[in-house]
């Protein structure tokens, strides 16, 4: 038996790397152009030597309109009611924003185990980033760079306990 982690959160905060890189093929389209593909997607991750599956919430445009957001909220449900645990990422480089505090809110209510990720956090310049994320209300975020592979032994730590109970 192994777990399931869903990796939450809006468009552009870097999901679909960090996804392929768990899955360590190319198997979620990663653009600079947010929300090209417009599903959930699982794969089999690998990270040190704990084996999961990944679900990357892909789809999530812009919400410009009512029905996106609420497409970006059912899909976004939909991950979180299927996997054992939650990594809800944010964007360090550009801070907290109102939509980031939407889907805090979802998760808060509907999901069992939550790891917050200040995502893209390289460097000096994402330091007030990842500071701001305390302000979700989810505990401590953790520093990653899904791009250049920091903060991977952190999650892994931090996903041990949780595959010792599967
Ligand atoms: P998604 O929409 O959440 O799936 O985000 P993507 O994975 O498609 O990434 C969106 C953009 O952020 C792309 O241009 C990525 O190259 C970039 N990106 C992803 N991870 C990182 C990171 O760790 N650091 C930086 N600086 N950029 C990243
Ligand atoms: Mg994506």
């Amino acid at each position: 038996m192994s777990f399931t982690l869903a990796i939450v959160g809006r468009p552009n905060v870097g999901k679909s790397t960090l996804f392929n890189r768990l899955v360590g093929k190319k198997l979620a389209l990663v653009d600079d152009q947010p929300g090209v593909t417009r599903d959930l997607r699982e794969g089999d991750a690998k990270l040190g030597h704990l084996r999961f599956t990944v679900i990357d919430t892909a789809g999530l445009e812009e919400a410009t309109d009512d029905s996106l957001q609420g497409r970006m909220r059912r899909l976004t449900e939909r991950a979180v009611d299927m996997a054992d645990v939650c990594l809800f990422m944010v964007d360090a480089r550009t801070g907290i924003t109102p939509t980031d505090e939407m889907f805090a809110e979802i998760l808060r209510k509907r999901a069992d185990k939550v790891i917050l990720a200040a995502n893209k956090a390289e460097g000096k310049v994402a330091d007030a980033g990842v500071i701001e994320a305390y302000s979700l209300g989810l505990g401590e975020p953790l520093r990653l760079s899904g791009e250049h592979g920091e903060g991977m032994g952190e999650l892994m730590h931090i996903l041990q306990p949780i595959a010792d109970e599967f």
